[in-house]
């Protein structure tokens, strides 16, 4: 493997151990193993740039046991882009690491197939409820023991008329403050179309024409999380083009409102992907500087509107959670907040350590289950200490840690998307949890 492509050397060299970044790094805290900090991975990658470690299988493995949730970053007084050396590094490492074969034809299923493809997602999200109508999962559950745990706690699939796709334009409601267009996303109208429904109902509510682009499906974040780099580029480009078009359709610029944060970071650095691709980086720069965090979006005349027409709602005291992917890889913290503290019958409760990762991080929960339940168990205990009856985030992966996390410890809180929570204060909502 040569150590000059799987590293980006440049940028290792913006760290200066000083070790601020120890004790916001989720792996250290749960190992206390200087390799499993920032600084320490910082230091192996850069000692395999320098020829005095080998980039062997304990050096992946240290690259992947990284949530890559990006919480050095908020803390590293040096600037290291600890995220974006990371997505070079398994790049680079998924291209030069052997998998098992189930492995490979899994990712290659996933990543090539499954996400791209709106017609695949829709398929397997029916054959999904089928099967748990069935109850099929928690028999595999019970004879097939770990091996079938995944399949047991797969997340509930709601029913076809839940998961229908958005209208391509919905109209504002009264005068008209601005137009947007919403990302759809790959698994979102899937799992939780409500959120998608919610979200549009809040802009339009807002006084925003809402428009919804079919030109593609997955934006190639989870490509990049996961070091599938040529994918990312080429579903990221789509995504562009797609934006592109919509825009050229209504005739006008649009700013692109993201209700999952993870997508949100990857498309708001959606540039990085092409700095070697003179023609197609000005159009990506330009359009990630559209790409703008649901919450970030309400803002001025449309959140003086929307404000002006939420009402009632049930009682709710409710902790917020920030996402690692809108803290520390969009800097949004206080919009969230602003918005919740709006909101009628509302009670905002600090939640501790609340940007700290909760172990969802993209598939990451899925691939290591064990370690992403360690990561979550001071979430609990932070929750339930806190007095709060209502868990509120916005970012899908995180949502369904949450809901299956507090599942699993017996807590019935709901959990609900920021979008949700704003949306059930708008006239004739009904109650998220359904309850
Ligand atoms: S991205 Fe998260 S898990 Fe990875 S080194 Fe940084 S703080 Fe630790
Ligand atoms: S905080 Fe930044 S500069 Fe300091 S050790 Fe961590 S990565 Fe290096």
């Amino acid at each position: 493997m040569d150590a000059a492509t799987l590293v980006d050397y440049a940028k290792s060299l913006d760290c200066v151990h000083c070790g601020l970044c120890l004790q916001s790094c989720p792996t250290y805290r749960l190992t206390g193993r200087e390799s499993s900090s920032p600084r320490g991975r910082v230091h192996l990658m850069r000692s395999v740039a320098e020829g005095e470690a080998p980039a062997d299988a304990d050096f992946a493995e240290e690259m992947e046991f990284c949530l890559l949730c990006r919480g050095c970053e908020s803390v590293c007084p040096s600037g290291v882009q600890f995220g974006r050396m990371m997505e070079t590094t398994r790049g680079a490492l998924s291209e030069a690491v052997e998998r098992p074969l189930v492995e490979q034809l899994s990712r290659s299923f996933g990543f090539a197939t499954v996400l791209p493809s709106r017609a695949w997602l829709s398929f397997l999200a029916g054959l999904g409820r089928f099967a748990q109508q069935l109850g099929l999962p928690q028999l595999a559950g019970q004879l097939l023991g770990e091996r079938g745990a995944a399949l047991a706690s797969m997340p509930t699939i709601p029913p076809a008329n839940e998961r229908a796709l958005l209208p391509e334009h919905s109209p504002a409601e009264g005068p008209v403050t601005g137009e947007v267009a919403v990302l759809e996303g790959c698994v979102m109208p899937e799992l939780f179309g409500r959120v998608n429904r919610a979200t549009v109902r809040c802009l339009t509510a807002a006084g925003r024409e809402v428009h919804c682009s079919r030109g593609a499906t997955c934006c190639g974040s989870l490509h990049a999380h996961n070091g599938e780099l040529d994918l990312a580029r080429r579903l990221t480009r789509e995504t562009v083009e797609a934006h592109e078009a919509l825009e050229a359709r209504v005739g006008t610029e649009l700013p692109l409102v993201v209700n999952s944060a993870g997508c949100a970071a990857h498309l708001v650095a959606a540039d990085h992907l092409f700095e070697h691709d003179a023609d197609f980086a000005p159009r990506a720069r330009a359009f990630a500087r559209k790409v703008v965090d649901f919450s970030a979006s309400l803002d001025g005349p449309a959140l003086e509107r929307l404000a002006a027409r939420l009402s009632g709602g049930p009682a709710r005291r409710v902790a917020w959670d920030d996402p690692c992917h809108l803290c520390h890889g969009q800097g949004v913290r206080d919009e969230p907040r602003r918005l919740i503290d709006l909101l009628p019958s509302v009670e905002r409760v600090p939640l501790e350590d609340s940007e700290a990762c909760c172990g969802s991080a993209g598939i990451y929960s899925v691939l290591r289950p064990d370690t992403a339940a360690q990561v979550f168990a001071p979430k609990r205990e932070a929750f339930e200490r806190s007095g709060a009856d209502c868990l509120v985030t916005a970012n899908p992966g995180c949502q369904l840690q949450w809901d299956a996390g507090l599942r699993r410890a017996g807590v019935t809180a709901p959990v609900l998307h920021i979008a949700e929570l704003v949306a059930e204060r708008l006239p004739d909502a009904p109650r998220s949890d359904g309850a």
